[in-house]
């Protein structure tokens, strides 16, 4: 029989990879502000429209491209931050898939202004559909812009998919929540049609998290502060007479990452077992920093999952530290939790 297997095109591909990357405006947004800090980034602002169906622009004083990477960050697997796989155990950047902007542009309409600090003149380049339309010198700061507009423009059913501009705009907010408490020491603006939302200054991160959440938040917290060989953690718990029956304020980053862990969350709940009702959810704003080598975050495209080395001995240290903070902020069980 005749040979009938063939390489997809690379606009193809990138289709289908986009499939796993963007679900929705908000993971957009999460990628491109990721890239910004990747660059290293002083300052970043975060500008939508319409809950980031018609506009997602982000704009950082980064370190810029040249001319030939703009075009060349858009290849698929193309990537500044890792050379071999040895640097999967050694991630100290955001990104390294090498897969963001290649699966975005092959679903939506981009516009790139870039310049690193050194150079002279900017790049302007604009792609859609994969689809490189012109690439022109021109003036601008330095750092970089990329504008993401009609997004799944060639995907009329992912585009029939999203929601209200309200809900979508509350999922960019959340990416925005969590990126903008790994990284106090970054600056951020946060636009939404023309009005400001958040503008957070440099900060620490008690500072961030108060920002963010509103200035009651400030009593709540108890610092969370242990190191060992295994993991530095840093951070809060909020104190149990603020625990909610709904979710929400449960954040954990790892190496600056937000992720989600059932299993870590288990480990605070057990250190508020009995201050709390079971049925509530104590807040905490947990950093733990570890060795990247004994993390591994290639579980999922949009790495909110991570897989630990030895997680019971984490799982251990975790509950010990919350217990040991409650414990000296005096923090005793309520005799009775219905009044
Ligand atoms: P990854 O972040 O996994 O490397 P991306 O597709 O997100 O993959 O980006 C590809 C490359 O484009 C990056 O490795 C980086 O070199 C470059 N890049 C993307 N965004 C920016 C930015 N805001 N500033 C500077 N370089 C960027
Ligand atoms: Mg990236």
């Amino acid at each position: 029989m005749a040979d009938i297997i063939k390489l997809l095109p690379d606009h193809v591909a990138n289709q289908i990879a986009a499939g796993e990357v963007v679900q929705r405006p908000a993971s957009v947004v999460k990628e491109l502000l990721e890239n910004a800090i990747d660059a290293g980034a002083d300052s970043i602002k975060l500008i939508i429209k319409d809950g980031g169906k018609n506009l997602i622009q982000v704009i950082d004083d980064g370190i810029g491209m040249s001319p030939t990477d703009a075009r060349m960050g858009f290849e698929r697997h193309a990537t500044s931050k890792i050379q071999k796989a040895e640097d999967l155990f050694r991630l100290n950047t955001k990104g390294f898939r090498g897969e963001a902007l290649a699966s975005i542009a092959a679903i939506a309409h981009v516009e790139v202004q870039t310049k690193p600090e050194q150079d002279e003149m900017a790049t302007h380049l604009r792609i859609e559909g994969s689809e490189i339309k012109f690439q022109e010198v021109c003036v601008a700061p330095k750092g970089t812009s990329m504008s993401v507009k009609n997004l799944f423009f060639n995907i009329p059913a992912r585009r029939n998919f999203l929601k209200s501009n309200q809900v979508e705009l509350r999922h960019i907010t959340d990416e925005f929540h969590r990126v903008a408490m790994a990284h106090p020491n970054i600056a951020f603006n946060f636009y939404n049609n023309g009005s400001e939302l958040f503008n957070l200054p440099k900060a620490n991160q008690r500072q961030r998290i108060v920002h963010i959440f509103g200035s009651k938040t400030n009593e709540k917290l108890v610092p969370v502060n242990e190191e060992t060989q295994v993991v530095k953690i840093s951070g809060f718990i909020n104190k149990p007479e603020f625990a909610k029956r709904s979710r929400g304020e449960q954040f954990f980053f790892v190496n600056n990452r937000f992720i989600k862990s059932p299993y870590l969350h288990h480990a605070v709940l057990a250190a508020f077992e009995g201050l709390i009702k079971s049925d509530s959810y104590p807040g905490y704003f947990l950093y733990l920093d570890v060795d990247p080598a004994s993390i591994d975050i290639n579980i999922h495209p949009t790495k909110t999952e991570v897989k630990f080395d030895d997680e019971h001995t984490l799982y251990a240290i975790l509950r010990s530290t919350i217990k040991h903070s409650l414990g000296q902020f005096n923090v005793v069980p309520a005799l009775d939790f219905d009044q």
